[in-house]
């Protein structure tokens, strides 16, 4: 992993308790904690992974999150909506325009087939 490398996987532990903690998985717009611990008795109970598997699933959405961010459309980021006035800026995300307009479908991504509705934003509420 390089320095720049936009999703990191960050371990955290608390102070004297070597046996539990987690690993924090960073990526541009979010982040998502796998906890771990290796005492069997507390686990039974936190119903927590032991190290290894969480290690293991926080790598694997590692992996997806910097697959998702290599394929991300350039125009809408990904998320196949822009601001309907300035086209070539998201307008979901975190890199969403702050002008406040309306939102449409990218251009480059998001244009359905005559009869389908576009793909709609993350959480989107119709109506
Ligand atoms: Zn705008
Ligand atoms: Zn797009």
């Amino acid at each position: 992993m390089s320095q720049d490398d936009p999703v990191r996987i960050i371990p955290h532990a608390p102070e004297g308790i070597p046996d539990t903690g987690s690993f924090e998985v960073v990526w541009p717009g979010g982040n998502r904690h796998f906890y771990w611990d290796e005492n069997a008795g507390r686990r039974a109970i936190t119903l927590h992974d032991s190290r290894d598997e969480a290690l293991e699933k926080a790598r694997a959405l590692a992996r997806a999150e910097r697959d998702r961010l290599e394929h991300a459309c350039p125009g809408c980021d990904g998320t196949g909506w822009v601001c309907e006035d300035h086209q070539d800026q998201p307008w979901d995300g975190p890199h969403a325009c702050s002008c406040g307009a309306a939102g449409a479908p990218c251009p480059r991504c998001n244009w359905p087939e005559d009869g389908e509705l576009p793909r709609m934003p993350d959480g989107f509420q119709p109506g």
